[in-house]
């Protein structure tokens, strides 16, 4: 491969950026080099959380002794030559900066061989200028070592943390790679110990059983799915008995490339919607695998943010994808996968009322506890008139099962209630019928939330919406907001989660009605969850809320709340008619 200054006009289209904040941004750009270079092996050696060196030495394809000035001149790359490839491009590099920025702030040294030679060559740059020049054995491959960064720059050395949080992120985005490359040996050694260890068989699940042990290895699903629209991911999501206390480990690759999304990272918490207690997080890593010219990563100069075309396909189709494994998942009870924007399934299932013949898309509707071929074995006549009910009988409350279900006795049987399904109903309906003047309570500690770049616009559209519903915020920087009110029915719930939540769904393209969709989150939000033990008392008060629901039989998204077994259905199982 040949390095090339890129042109003029080819080089100002690419966003330019700093691309040096850190010993991080050094380590990450080094690291994306030798994976360009079609590394397999790849150890990375840091003293000091970088700022006293850092070292990478990969087997890659290395660099000719010819081109090894060239390669730290700004905007010299081998990866792109018009601005037409920047479409199509596969590599992880294409600015021909990073090497020339990272020598412009430090002491570097790159010792580099190419198959095509029998030596290396080794070239010193002190602050930007090259100070030697010289041969050198060497294996195949390339080293550089990067030290004494920023000793010239107080003033950005100032904004440098300690060692160990430096140190700490660099770990963090070196198992990122790490897990994004499971056909490369990664080895992470900071000071004298070595941090981890992968090797590089290309099984996703050995990496991460070096990176996070092999205990929560064996936790893990594997994630495999293929959209309607052409949108693929392949991953490990961890089982529903495993959290963490923040995101922090839900890992996401976009083509290979790690990114960091709220967006995706809501998509991922929603799917586990109702599995994990409130402010409890999965771990996962999960590849999105969606055509070069559909995702935009040129927005960010560190190149963590992408554009999507259609962000709200690639939501749904994740959040799906992430529902469905669960629901395979085995021990996992499984949630059943439903799709909220169709309307259709909602419609048949409300003007029915015929929540007993399940038109529920999952063919094992466990939740609910009665597979399809029970309810279409039913003998006929024991579908009782009274489950075509529209108003919810007057029940009496029997106990809770699995924290989950409410068991009723009502005049025609037994009734099961999904406790949050139900208590999801009874909010939508009052967060829609009062929001006009909704009430909002003011957060004792007011949050800063981030967001993609792409939902500001969207927040700026639907201030009004927003603020009817009862959230009080104020932009703040660039791509975020300081949150100080929620609405009033958010009790003890994460306000942070709750407004990116009602942000991100206000996104998904097939929304048709705003207003209709925020209510609906909100109350999914602010519902209990379940698994959640009720006392007598609560549970009564929530039947009795279901009870003056308009639409009582189905929760916001179309899910029944009842399953009704009447007396002709009890009879007939214990074989007493
Ligand atoms: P970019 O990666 O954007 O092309 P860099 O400044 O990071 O720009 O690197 C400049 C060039 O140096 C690359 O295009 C590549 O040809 C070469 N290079 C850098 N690091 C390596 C490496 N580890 N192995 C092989 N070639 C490398
Ligand atoms: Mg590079």
């Amino acid at each position: 491969m040949v390095i090339k200054i890129l042109d003029k006009d080819v080089s100002s289209l690419i966003a330019a950026g700093e691309v040096v904040e850190r010993p991080l941004s050094i380590v990450k750009e080094l690291i994306e080099n030798s994976l360009d270079a079609n590394a397999k092996r790849v150890d990375v050696i840091i003293q000091e959380g970088g700022i006293r060196s850092i070292q990478v030495i990969d087997n890659g394809h290395g660099i000719t002794s010819s081109q090894m000035e060239l390669a730290f001149h700004r905007f010299a790359t081998s990866k792109l030559q018009t601005i037409d490839e920047l479409d199509e491009l596969a590599t992880l590099g294409f600015r021909g900066e990073a090497l020339a920025s990272i020598a412009a702030v430090s002491d570097t040294t790159m010792i580099s061989r190419p198959s095509s030679q029998d030596v290396a060559t080794k070239i010193q740059l002190v602050e930007g200028n090259i100070v030697n020049v010289e041969e050198q054995g060497f294996r195949l491959g390339t080293s550089i070592t990067v030290s004494n960064l920023f000793e010239n720059f107080p003033a950005r050395r100032k904004f440098l943390n300690s060692a160990g949080s430096e140190s700490s992120k660099i770990v963090s985005v070196c198992s990122k790679y790490a897990m994004a490359y499971p056909d490369v040996a990664w080895n992470l050694t900071l000071g004298d110990k070595n941090k981890f260890a992968t090797p590089g068989n290309g099984q996703l699940i050995d990496a991460f059983a070096g990176i996070y042990g092999a205990e929560l290895a064996e936790n893990m699903l594997s994630l495999k799915f293929v959209s309607d629209s052409d949108i693929s991911a392949e991953g490990l999501i961890s089982s529903p008995k495993i959290n963490r206390s923040n995101r922090a480990n839900i890992n996401i690759f976009v083509n290979g490339r790690w990114i960091s999304s709220s967006l995706l990272t809501q998509a991922v918490v929603q799917g586990y919607h109702g599995l994990l207690k409130e402010r409890r997080f999965p771990v996962c890593v999960i590849d999105i695998k969606i055509k070069s010219s559909d995702v935009d990563v040129n927005v960010h100069p560190a190149k963590t943010e992408v554009r999507f075309l259609n962000s709200g396909e690639v939501f749904s189709s994740l959040q799906q994808g992430i529902r469905q494994t669960l629901a395979e998942g085995s021990g996992i009870p499984g949630p059943e996968i439903y799709d909220s924007n169709d309307k259709k399934f909602t419609e048949s299932i409300v003007s029915s009322g015929a929540f007993w013949t399940s038109n529920l898309k999952s063919p094992k509707n466990q939740l609910t506890g009665i597979s399809e071929s029970m309810i279409h074995n039913l003998p006929a006549g024991t579908r009782s008139d009274s489950s075509h009910f529209k108003v919810l009988p007057l029940l009496r409350v029997l106990g809770q099962v699995k924290n989950t279900y409410i068991v009723n006795e009502g005049p025609d049987g037994i009734y099961v209630i999904d406790q949050h399904a139900a208590h999801e109903r009874v909010l939508y309906e009052d967060v829609l019928s009062t929001s006009k003047q909704s009430g909002s309570q003011a957060l004792l500690d007011s949050v800063v939330v981030e967001l993609d770049s792409n939902l500001i616009d969207l927040i700026e559209s639907i201030t009004g919406l927003l603020t009817d519903m009862g959230f009080v915020f104020e932009h703040f920087g660039d791509y975020s907001y300081i949150l100080r009110g929620v609405p009033n029915i958010f009790h003890s719930s994460d306000p942070r989660d709750g407004f990116i939540n009602v942000v991100t769904n206000l996104l998904n393209e097939n929304v048709d009605d705003l207003r209709d969709e925020a209510a609906k989150t909100i109350a999914c939000h602010a519902a209990i969850r379940a698994g959640k033990k009720l006392s007598h008392g609560e549970m009564e008060e929530l039947i009795k809320l279901l009870e003056i629901c308009n639409q009582p039989q189905t929760c916001p998204h179309g899910r029944p709340t009842v399953i009704h077994l009447n007396e002709n259905y009890l009879e007939s199982q214990f074989g007493r008619r």
